[in-house]
């Protein structure tokens, strides 16, 4: 039986004060939840999260990492250096870093393997843009994105890593993908998982993220191969995130 996961991408937003009141919120919550939550703050903030959320079950993640271990990298970030501010998690592959930043799926594969090494675990976001959805290559893109990390590493690493479904044109757009479109594609996710370890399949949580709110949380979360949801707008939202938290109950 997979744990579900919460996680909350608050992508390039908070503020100290803001910060202080969501977390308080969420940590006063998150000790009754049967699932785990995380939240993913920016990297200014990792530090006050890192202090707002000892003692509590809900866990710190980052939302990128440099691929490279340390060095002339102006501006970025090691993921030891995400291991030393208690993250668990760091978010790979997003979107918005293939599409805004240039990551290809080389790229990330090797910063999956950069956050393993430091011990983070990665949320290795997949999806397809609505023009690869309209003319059908939804599964061949996804398999693409997925096997680079499988050609790179091995299908071991999948064992100590989640994978995040977040179709393009679902994330921030207030469209969500149905739950059967959703189910459709985690089930192959996790077959194609299968193929190489049906173990490590097994235990895979593939999270689905895109436009989830408190309304639909509960129909998408019953799926059986989703495990969980990686949250962006409504992560911001503290009642509205612990409703998503508590639909993966
Ligand atoms: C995200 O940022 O990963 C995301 C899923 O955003 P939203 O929930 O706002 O669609």
């Amino acid at each position: 039986m997979r744990k579900k996961l919460v996680a909350g991408n608050w992508k390039m937003h908070g503020a100290l004060q803001q910060n202080t009141a969501l977390l308080a919120h969420i940590t006063a919550a998150a000790s009754g939840m049967a699932c785990e939550i995380a939240v993913c703050p920016p990297y200014p903030y990792l530090a006050q999260a890192q202090s707002a959320l000892a003692g509590s079950v809900v866990a710190l993640g980052a939302q990128s990492v440099s691929e490279h271990a340390c060095g002339a990298f102006t501006g970025e970030v090691s993921a030891s250096m995400l291991a030393e501010f208690g993250c668990r998690y760091v978010l790979l592959g997003h979107s918005e870093r293939r599409g805004l930043f240039g990551e290809t799926d080389a790229i990330v594969a090797v910063k999956f393997e950069a956050a393993q090494k430091a011990g983070l675990l990665p949320v290795l976001c997949l999806g397809e843009t609505l023009g690869e959805r309209e003319s059908g290559n939804t599964m061949r893109v996804i398999a693409r994105q997925l096997s680079a990390v499988l050609d790179r590493l091995g299908v071991a690493a999948m064992a100590s890593a989640v994978v995040a479904y977040e179709p393009v044109w679902a994330i921030g757009t207030g469209v969500t993908a149905s739950p059967a479109q959703a189910q459709e594609v985690h089930a192959a996710i996790r077959a194609q998982v299968a193929v190489l370890d049906a173990g490590v399949a097994e235990g895979l949580r593939i999270l689905y993220g895109g436009s989830v709110k408190p309304q639909n949380a509960v129909e998408l979360f019953g799926q059986s191969d989703i495990d969980g949801g990686l949250i962006g707008g409504a992560a911001l939202v503290a009642d509205d995130f612990l409703k998503i938290c508590l639909a993966a109950n």
